[in-house]
């Protein structure tokens, strides 16, 4: 009489998948493992796993970790290199990676459309962003406001902002390197998110951090850069803007460089697609 197994077999149902009674300990991961059909009569089924000696250790094969973090500053990057939307802003706000999480009033993750094509990237919250929990909402936003309205886009419409720094130095003073380091893997995550099409540095902070170099904004601008392959143009920061005026013309300059460049990519690659172009 043919076995539960061999009816099994036949049908090509062999190894029997069943989630395990346990999830697995150390990473909420259920795991799964391969049941032998269990024996009907003795001498059955006397495949590998019936012979493995009782005692033997034995550990799923789904739930062995990729790799474990040497350290928690490691455990922290693979936190955060995996974060989704949902969890990012909350992550940030219970950040205590530098000294500003003591001084803040809230944390600002950054707002927007979370695929938008244009990436807006400044310095740190000011006074009215640390009180919001919004990036550029002060005098230095309204103007950011008029920059966007003047290429023909708004503020969460194909548009995202957000800062190097998701909490406010005292005094809006300039961030300490090792601020900018600590947060810079949630500046990283965002732009994974978002998948921008292009990035605009708004003044030094922004671009010598996403390019990671040391330079002064005049030799940035009139370029396109690339931030892992993203083109990334350089402008003034809007609070510089606001201080010298004459500069308005220079900040509209790249703002049409970062227009082009996006018509360009969306009109695909042609002969001239690169011209003009610089790595950073
Ligand atoms: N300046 C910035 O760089 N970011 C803000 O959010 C506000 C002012």
């Amino acid at each position: 009489m043919a076995t539960r197994a061999d009816v099994l077999r036949e049908l090509g149902l062999l190894p029997v998948w069943r989630l395990r009674a346990k999830p697995a300990p150390s990473r909420g991961i259920v795991g799964v493992e391969p049941i032998e059909p269990r024996p009907t009569s003795a001498g059955e089924n006397a495949g590998p796993s019936a012979r493995r000696p009782p005692s033997s250790p034995r550990m799923p094969a789904a739930v062995v970790p990729e790799s474990q973090p040497a350290t928690a500053a490691d455990a922290r990057l693979q936190r955060i290199a995996a974060l989704e939307w949902k969890a990012f802003a909350a992550d940030v706000d219970a950040c205590t990676a530098c000294g500003l999480c003591r001084t803040r009033n809230k944390s600002v993750p950054g707002v927007g459309d979370a695929r938008a094509q244009w990436l807006f990237v400044g310095e740190a919250p000011g006074a009215e962003e640390d009180a919001k929990g919004e990036p550029f909402v002060g005098q230095a936003g309204r103007l950011l406001d008029s920059m966007l309205a003047a290429i023909g886009m708004r503020r969460g419409e194909n548009v995202y902002i957000a800062n190097v720094l998701k909490c406010r130095p005292p005094g809006n003073r300039t961030p300490e390197p090792m601020e900018a380091e600590a947060c810079r893997p949630y500046l990283d995550r965002q732009i994974a998110l978002i998948a921008p099409r292009l990035i605009v540095a708004l003044g030094r902070s922004a671009a010598t951090t996403l390019l990671n170099l040391d330079a002064t904004i005049a030799s940035l601008r009139g370029r396109v850069h690339r931030y892992r392959g993203v083109p990334l143009v350089v402008t003034y920061h809007p609070a510089y803007l606001l201080r010298n005026l004459p500069d308005k013309a220079k900040a509209w300059e790249d703002l049409c460089l970062a227009r082009a460049t996006l018509r360009r990519l969306q009109e695909g690659p042609g002969p001239s697609s690169e011209r003009g172009s610089a790595s950073g």
